[in-house]
């Protein structure tokens, strides 16, 4: 065991210390998620198993287009590897919208897609848009851009896929970003992806006692579209212009502005920014914002400043609304941010709460 353990050890180091630029760095930016925007509207599917026990699948939504998806590098690999060698696994037979009969597929599929962001309001507060276990066709995800903040070397190997057909660049990416976890989920070995961060509040100079909450994370009835929604995040009291920071270390994902697709009116979110903090196994979320002070693929320190608040898309008051996304086992899901800033909110918020309808 102590022999196997020094054995396994030393091999990561040796590999950390070969290839500290490739991988390492990729791991520690992103975990080996690969994030996606969709060029055009494209359906998810669900897998479903038929009685048989084969795999089906059946459409589940249709997601417009500028939608954000993640996938994991070893499932995105796993597929595509076997879309080459033995593409009847990976042909999953499906059923189209409105249709009954199960179609035999040539497409090939990828499972494990995960919806982090939609401009579209009523996809982003149902409960549908949480599952994680999507499954895209091949000739969609080829279509799909990277984003800018992608790990380099995940990014890369994606764009070698697109580019050349070639999966050699994402087999030995994923194979090392297996092995690093088996590694660390046998032996407890923290690389530099552990977090030593203790987050700190959203909002500038506003730490413990200071926050006030205006609107609580979970279901209730939207204050100006008046139908029952879940409510994502929590709402800060923020006066216009007051300064965002990104409460851990991390990378923007995007810099989004949401629009009404027929009028084409800001709404809903507003301006709104994206982190991910792959160290602390988080992404956040600030929306309503009045202006960006960071912009997609940037680097940010914890307490670095990200944007101003402000009252854009809907909203009865400037306020900061404030989402955290916990990584689980299956991808990340929106939960209360009092778990995070719980300790930084006044007592008295509560009672405001009765006052302040904002969204
Ligand atoms: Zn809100």
């Amino acid at each position: 065991m102590q022999r196997k353990f020094i054995s396994q050890l030393m091999s990561s180091v040796l590999f950390l210390a070969v290839a500290p630029v490739s991988f390492a760095h990729a791991a520690d930016e992103m975990d080996g998620t690969l994030y996606l925007k969709t060029n055009n509207s494209i359906h998810l599917f669900l897998a479903t198993e038929m009685p048989n026990g084969d795999r089906a699948l059946t459409s589940q939504l249709n997601v417009p287009e500028d939608t954000i998806l993640a996938i994991d590098i070893k499932d995105i690999n796993d597929s595509l590897t076997l879309a080459q060698s033995s593409p009847e696994r990976v042909n999953y037979p499906y059923i189209i919208p409105g249709q009954k009969n199960i179609q035999k597929s040539r497409l090939g599929w990828a499972c494990g897609i995960r919806v982090v962001d939609v401009l579209d309001e009523d996809l982003r507060s149902s409960d549908v848009i949480d599952r994680t276990d999507f499954c895209i066709s091949l000739p969609d995800l080829r279509q799909a851009s990277s984003l800018e903040s992608n790990g380099n070397a995940i990014r890369q190997s994606f764009f070698e896929y697109k580019i050349a057909n070639t999966l050699g660049k994402m087999n030995s990416l994923a194979k090392e970003i297996d092995r690093l976890r088996k590694d660390r989920e046998e032996f407890g070995i923290v690389d530099k992806a552990g977090s030593t961060e203790t987050i700190i509040s959203p909002i500038k100079n506003c730490g413990k006692g200071c926050i006030v909450a205006t609107s609580e994370f979970g279901m209730r009835r939207h204050p100006v579209l008046k139908i029952n929604r879940l409510h994502k995040g929590i709402d800060l009291r923020a006066g216009i212009g007051t300064q965002v920071v990104s409460v851990y270390s991390g990378k923007v994902l995007a810099t989004r502005t949401e629009r009404n697709r027929l009028t084409k009116k800001v709404s809903g979110y507003g301006n709104y920014v994206i982190v991910v903090h792959p160290n602390a196994k988080l992404e956040t979320l600030y929306a309503h914002l009045s202006a960006f002070k960071t912009k997609a693929g940037a680097s940010v320190n914890q307490g670095d400043l990200i944007a101003l608040s402000g009252n854009t898309g809907i909203g009865t008051a400037p306020h900061l609304h404030f989402e955290t996304h916990v990584q689980n086992k299956r991808g990340y899901t929106a939960v209360n941010p009092r778990n995070f800033i719980g300790s930084m909110l006044q007592i008295v918020a509560a009672f405001f709460q009765s006052f302040h309808f904002n969204v």
